[in-house]
């Protein structure tokens, strides 16, 4: 008996292939899964009511068309997070203000999957508009980490990397502005990866920090991220900042010593104050496995790293409170009415927005006022180019940068909600790549024993602008 809860995207394509089972079959097993977890898990929204349908229709192309022109997503039953669009139905951020609200287009992403027949199982629940690390944000109550449920799958993604975690989808799309497909998928065991900027189109993505945005796939493993990262990438007319990704591919050599992989560690930065020590412990191991795999690690100084964090908790709120303004009540989801149209605005968005969305707004419109903007949004600018500079002249030595994906292992659901600067801290070593624009992957790299629990770690990889290719290799290399 293949058992089609545990499959990877290659096996699930090959077995649908040689008819071993039918896209029907497969999509049902993934519902019944659903329908035993989802109820604890809460890692989904909603689950659509056609999926059979959609199943169907993956059916049809497998028994009418070449094998050659059957695309590896045919049939495959994918969850997406809450902020992608997907036409006629409903998407909502995990927010209260969007209520009732229906995607009137298709996301890019979402389009080319559809061109590749995958199956839509639902939407998936998130921090409200992506902003937090827990899902414990959302205005549809936490998503559980499958691992032990008293504890957060991490966010903003958490529904989509718990789905595939508890073998409730087989992969999954989630967004990832400062590690929201990284930080979650690591906290639940699996692969989740943010394409370098421009490299996926932001049309159809709900927008939070639009400089920051990449939507990315969480997958049980590496090879099914490039899959998925392949079938959504390239530029589109749409999204003004999306690329095509000319230099994809090609796996430059200018880190290389002696035709070796260079991995630099940014030391004083991963093994600073604050790191959990069994996060160190288990990072300092995996760096022995690269070395063993023969890869050439190298100490590195990357001298604004530290400055990521502060720089994204600017320009992000900056950004997001410029993109929520356009939710007034007026154009989309919920509208509450005042004594006259500001009444309007401010009874809609009191009410339609949760707190940390409320903060995030304040935060965001502070940075930018007339007197403040030159101290903090106009400093976060200037260090957002230092960084990058950094980056590129890192790069110019090295082939890939590795840190621990978190500092800490999943924590206890409510542990950090009373107090956002702890929360906000938990992103330490993501936010980096965003700020950045570069591509970076996180893989498990084994777990620690908290209790009666066995909870996941993982290892992030950042890579050069362009070079998600290198970071596959050596996250497949890794993993083997
Ligand atoms: N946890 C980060 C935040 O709260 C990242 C969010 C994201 O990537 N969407 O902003």
């Amino acid at each position: 008996m293949i058992d089609l809860n545990t499959l990877t995207i290659t096996k699930a394509h090959a077995h649908l292939l040689s008819g071993d089972f039918s896209a029907v079959e497969l999509a049902e097993a993934y519902l019944a899964e659903i329908e035993k977890k989802n109820l604890s898990l809460n890692a989904y929204l909603e689950v659509f009511d056609d999926v059979l349908v959609q199943a169907a229709e993956a059916d049809k192309k497998l028994k009418n068309l070449k094998t050659a022109e059957l695309p590896n997503l045919l049939g495959i039953p994918l969850a997406i997070k809450d902020n992608i669009l997907i036409k006629g139905r409903r998407v909502g951020a995990a927010s209260k203000i969007l209520e009732g609200y229906i995607a009137s287009y298709d996301a890019t992403a979402i389009a080319k999957l559809k061109e590749a027949g995958a199956v839509f199982l639902g939407r998936t629940n998130m921090d409200e508009f992506a902003m937090g690390g827990s899902t414990e944000n959302s205005a549809f109550g936490p998503t559980k980490n499958p691992h032990d449920p008293s504890r957060v799958p991490g966010g903003s993604s958490g529904g989509s990397a718990a789905a595939v975690a508890a073998d409730m989808a087989l992969a999954a799309l989630g967004s990832d502005t400062g590690g929201s497909v990284r930080q979650p998928a690591s906290f639940c065991g699996v692969v989740g990866m943010k394409p370098t900027y421009g490299a996926v189109s932001r049309s159809g993505l709900i927008a939070m920090g639009s400089s920051l945005d990449q939507i990315g796939p969480i997958t049980k493993t590496v090879e099914d991220a490039k899959i998925l990262f392949e079938a959504i990438t390239g530029r589109d007319p749409k999204d003004s900042t999306s690329e095509d990704n000319t230099i994809y591919r090609t796996i430059s050599s200018r880190g290389r010593s002696k035709g070796k992989t260079v991995i630099g560690v940014p030391r004083s930065f991963t093994h600073a104050k604050g790191i959990d020590a069994d996060v160190l412990k288990n990072f300092d191991a995996a760096l022995a496995r690269l070395a063993r795999a023969g890869y050439v690690i190298r100490d590195i100084k990357l001298p604004s790293v530290a400055e990521s964090l502060p720089t994204y908790y600017i320009l992000m709120p900056a950004e997001a409170s410029t993109n929520l303004a356009r939710f007034d009540g007026v154009k989309y989801g919920l509208h509450r009415s005042g004594e006259d149209l500001l009444g309007d605005y401010f009874a809609t968005r009191g009410n339609g927005f949760g707190r940390e969305v409320r903060r995030r707004i304040l935060l965001g419109t502070y940075v930018l006022s007339a007197g403040y903007y030159d101290a903090y949004y106009g400093r976060a600018v200037a260090m957002r180019d230092r960084i990058r500079s950094d980056f590129d002249a890192t790069f110019e030595t090295v082939d890939v940068i590795a840190t621990p994906t978190t500092p800490t292992p999943a924590f206890k659901i409510g542990e950090k909600t009373g107090d956002p600067l702890e929360m906000y801290l938990a992103d330490i070593f993501t936010v980096t790549a965003n700020i950045a624009g570069v591509p970076a992957l996180s893989v498990p790299s084994g777990s620690v024993s908290v209790g009666d629990e066995k909870l996941p770690l993982g290892i992030q990889f950042m890579g050069r602008r362009g070079e998600e290719s290198v970071l596959f290799s050596v996250g497949e290399r890794f993993a083997a």
